[in-house]
């Protein structure tokens, strides 16, 4: 069982976002549990402030050390309290890697995991050299809070623990999972607004439908992520020679 503690001061934007679909079926079968805890109720303010002035000037207040500690702290605690281990803890930052599928594969093996959400400007300094474990953004463009990074991260990550995703919904052939895209897909009917299905996708021979999806593969990385496709050639070396040959005509032969 995978259990995610997202500290946040919108928890219910967390709990709601995530209470649908397959993230629901696999929390109802205690394959994951969602945990959104308000880092308010852990402020010492008597006027239940969490947030301040930035020393040095500029724009926008930042999220005070002493909530988000204690929040953590206690979130922590109630973990070894029941016999795990202690907990990674993943800020949600835009100064931090860039989340990707091999991230996603590595966090979906843990038990437990912290995401911490920042609002404002962001969080002091000081509680995220003592609390954090990973420094993790999802693209390079600045939200107004940690919550939709935390959603987007688990539910990849949560897609990845056993049992989650059904075989109907196996995420074995998906794009990432092989270092390059997916393949474009087709469903009834067979002809739609006189665009017909690919006709090696209905000829049921296996094996030349896996070459096509390949050759698709090759052609969606080539065109929307060149990088990942020039990586992917790189470790084939058969194929690109092949793929050479494809373009005097002769065929591909995988
Ligand atoms: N001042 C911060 C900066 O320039 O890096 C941006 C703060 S942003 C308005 C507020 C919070 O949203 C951040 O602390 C972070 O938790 C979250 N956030 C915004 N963009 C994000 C991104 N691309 N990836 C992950 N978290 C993000």
């Amino acid at each position: 069982m995978m259990n995610f503690h997202i500290m946040t001061l919108f928890p219910e934007m967390v709990t709601d976002g995530l209470n649908t679909s397959i993230l629901k079926r696999a929390i109802d079968k205690n394959l994951i549990s969602i945990d959104a805890v308000q880092i308010r109720d852990y402020t010492l303010d008597k006027h239940n402030k969490v947030d301040d002035y930035t020393y040095g000037g500029g724009a926008g207040m930042l999220m005070q050390a002493q909530p988000v500690y204690d929040c953590a702290m206690d979130i922590q605690k109630k973990i070894l309290e029941k016999g795990r281990n202690k907990s990674r803890v993943v800020f949600v930052t835009p100064r931090g890697f860039t989340f990707n599928q091999k991230m996603a594969q590595d966090f979906s093996k843990e038990e437990d995991l912290i995401f911490l959400c920042g609002h404002y400007e962001g969080i002091d300094e000081r509680v995220l050299e003592e609390i954090v474990t990973d420094y993790v953004s999802i693209g390079d463009y600045v939200l107004t809070g940690g919550e939709l990074p935390a959603m987007v991260m688990i539910d990849a990550i949560s897609r990845l623990v056993p049992g989650v995703l059904n075989n109907s919904e196996s995420s074995e052939t998906e794009s990432f999972s092989d270092g390059l895209l997916e393949y474009p897909q087709y469903t009834r009917p067979e002809t739609w607004h006189d665009k017909t299905v690919p006709a090696i996708l209905l000829s049921g021979h296996h094996a030349n439908v896996e070459k096509w999806r390949l050759e698709q593969s090759l052609i969606q990385t080539q065109k929307f992520r060149p990088d990942m496709y020039e990586k992917w050639m790189e470790l084939h070396p058969v194929v690109e020679k092949k793929k050479r040959r494809r373009k005097k005509k002769i065929p591909l032969d995988l």
